[in-house]
């Protein structure tokens, strides 16, 4: 056999294995073989580029990252369908359909939930996949829609011209595979499985787009030189001929059989592997659409039922609390087992306390759920005729229930929070906290080195940072001799930081770099500043009393001692590194103004402030002396209109040593 027979019998083989695979649900060869042929097949190609046609199934694997998509003008537009929600508007739709067509036929078909595309075929080649855009101009995504195995690339006894609409979707089943291996990456979750389809098609790189595993369906010719047909039915029976997967289209005499059909619809929408939003009803005669006609936007002679997002009631057996990275607490449903949108449902999402008041759900409670586009369903509502006798209004718990720390609201919102310097649930994220730049700034410890030693056990607690086994970090994958040396130097380092930045590092509620570093100024020891009463802490500049509260708060609790008590022990600094806050300058307010030459702007604004002084932007009446640089301007005019005293920088310099009377 030449290479190029060779190359042809390989391509036949694997467009049919396709075909039976995604055509005709009838799979002969497992994946696996399917795709050892497939690879033989590049292999082939490899060897002789100049025998790669458009048409092969390597082709499907993705070609060329792109920068952007052309446009394309559809030749026949990709309409929109009208939409009727109740039986009355299905019946004014006929008839106003049989006031043309006195006899209709009615052509029945699933809507299924994904994105419109056009395929064009030029002598039975695939050469070019558009979207709807639209209605007029799509984008061209072409090689996006190489990669979906069910459109197929070459048809034998095609037309010279042929262009075919369908609906691209990505399968159910695909869809949470997809998610489920989101999660375990930790990337955001998709929506639904038609977000995921959408965002599949429109990837610039076709090699991820194959990876999504998209399929399409056909449901209409839009334009052929090929054969003629009378009705919409046959044209599709000649599609499915051709190899095309074409959709359910069973025809119906009568109104009252396209009704039954779309309850039967209705009820049994898991029976098909994508999702579907509606049911399409067509007029199945083409000369009679003719003459219907078609408004701007939709076809006159077809109309898409929409269902409602699908609803289902059962018990609400329990709700858990989850703890969240930030602390949050988040009630969860679990219910007791129920098929809903083509899935087995057991939890549903309860958001936060204010939903559950609001609706008053109680476990106990029968509730009804609904699935609209999200994973996890919604509690539409309660059915309080079912409500068992006994039950009781839900609260959350007012401790965490990972580690029994006390529960905050947050000032600004509905969610909960737990206060636990060492909450196992937070664990992650407080000692990342504790450990970067503005913290305890301990070099190599970031996020995935945290991760790391927490889940080896290593460290349960920032505490424990300073009790760690070396010899085990530096046997922990990617780290090694090197790194654990230098981290302990970092550790060891990050002991004598002081009081402020370990202010900080605690995370606690309010208390940022700023605060923190006040506090320090003025309590000068962290065991001074633990006694300090709520009137000591509001004394200070720029602490209110929700900061002094969370103090208070954040000194009291058990776990708080627990983590103070061991990093005593370890030998880190409580004591402040900033010099105590002078009391020479204590309430006398400066205005910089100027250049000054001999400090920086913020360093003259830290001296002074070291010595009590505050430091204003802006000169007012209660301002007690302007500094004036160089070449002072507007500030320097306001203080002269309202006769406060402006000082030289050579002033500055002996009010700092203390040797200017003020
Ligand atoms: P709408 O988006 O509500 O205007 O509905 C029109 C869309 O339904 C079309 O653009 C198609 O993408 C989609 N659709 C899905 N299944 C079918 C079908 N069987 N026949 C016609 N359109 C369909």
């Amino acid at each position: 056999m030449d290479i190029q027979t060779q190359i042809q019998a390989l391509r036949d083989q694997l467009n049919l294995w396709s075909h039976q695979y995604y055509d005709q649900d009838a799979p002969t060869v497992s994946d696996y073989e399917y795709d050892m042929t497939l690879r033989q097949l590049k292999q082939l190609e490899g060897e002789h580029p100049e025998l790669i046609t458009p048409d092969s199934p390597t082709q499907r694997v993705g070609g060329q990252a792109l920068d952007v998509f052309q446009q394309v003008r559809h030749e026949v537009p990709l309409q929109s369908l009208q939409d009727v929600f109740a039986p009355e508007e299905l019946s004014a739709f006929a008839q106003r359909v049989q006031e043309v067509a006195a006899d209709p036929q009615w052509v029945f078909e699933p809507k299924v939930d994904g994105l419109s595309v056009a395929l064009e075929y030029v002598d039975g080649v695939f050469v070019r996949g558009a979207t709807r855009g639209d209605g007029q101009v799509g984008e061209d995504v072409t090689e996006n829609l190489r990669t979906v195995r069910s459109i197929p690339l070459k048809i034998e006894n095609a037309p010279h011209r042929l262009i075919v609409r369908g609906e691209c979707y990505m399968a159910r089943s695909v869809f949470q595979k997809l998610n489920a291996l989101r999660e375990e990456s930790g990337k955001p979750l998709m929506a639904n499985p038609r977000n995921a389809a959408a965002g599949s098609l429109r990837q610039l790189d076709p090699k991820v787009a194959a990876q999504r595993r998209l399929d399409c369906i056909i449901f209409n010719i839009q334009l052929t030189d090929g054969p003629s047909f009378r009705r919409d039915s046959e044209a599709l029976d000649y599609l499915a001929g051709l190899g095309f997967p074409v959709i359910d289209h069973p025809v119906y005499p009568d109104l009252e059989s396209v009704s039954r059909a779309i309850g039967d619809l209705g009820e049994n929408r898991e029976r098909y592997p994508f999702d579907i939003d509606g049911a399409v009803i067509k007029l199945d005669d083409l000369e009679q659409r003719e003459i219907l006609g078609s408004t701007a936007k939709f076809p006159r002679w077809a109309a898409a039922w929409k269902y409602p997002p699908e609803q289902k009631e059962t018990v609400l057996e329990d709700i858990v609390v989850q703890v969240g990275r930030t602390g949050v607490l988040t009630p969860k449903a679990v219910v007791r087992p129920v098929r809903l949108a083509g899935t087995t449902v057991t939890n549903a999402t309860l958001h936060n306390q204010d939903f559950i008041t609001e609706k008053d759900i109680r476990i106990g409670d029968t509730v009804v759920l609904q699935k609209a586009g999200e994973i996890i369903p919604q509690v539409v509502s309660v059915v309080r005729g079912k409500r068992p006798e006994g039950t009781t209004p839900y609260l959350l718990p007012r401790a965490c229930p990972v580690c029994g720390a006390p529960v905050e609201r947050d000032e600004d919102g509905a969610a909960l929070r737990c206060t636990g310097a060492e909450c196992p649930a937070q664990l992650v994220r407080n000692i990342t906290h504790f450990a970067s730049r503005d913290a305890m700034d301990i070099e190599g410890l970031g996020p995935a080195v945290v991760q790391q030693l927490v889940e080896e056990g290593l460290i349960a607690s920032p505490g424990d940072l300073y009790n760690l086994d070396f010899d085990r970090v530096a046997q922990l994958e990617g780290l090694g001799e090197k790194s654990a040396q230098n981290l302990q130097k970092a550790l060891e380092k990050s002991k004598s930081q002081g009081l402020s930045r370990l202010l900080t590092a605690f995370g606690i509620r309010q208390v940022g770099a700023k605060a923190a570093q006040t506090l320090s100024r003025k309590f000068q020891t962290l065991d001074r500043l633990m006694d300090a009463t709520e009137e000591e802490l509001t004394e200070t500049e720029d602490i209110g009393s929700i900061t002094a509260q969370s103090l208070i708060q954040w000194f009291a609790a058990p776990q708080s001692r627990h983590l103070i008590e061991t990093l005593r022990t370890a030998g880190v600094s409580f004591e402040s590194a900033e010099e105590a806050v002078g009391v020479a300058l204590a309430g006398k307010t400066f205005v910089l103004t100027g250049t000054l030459t001999r400090y920086s702007r913020s360093e003259a604004k830290k001296l002074l402030e070291a010595q009590g002084a505050k430091v204003a932007g802006s000169v007012s009446k209660k301002t007690g002396y302007v500094i004036a640089g160089e070449a002072a301007g507007s500030k320097l005019a306001k203080a002269r209109e309202l006769g406060i005293p402006v000082l030289t920088e050579e002033d500055l310099g002996a009010i700092l040593t203390g040797t200017f009377p003020i």
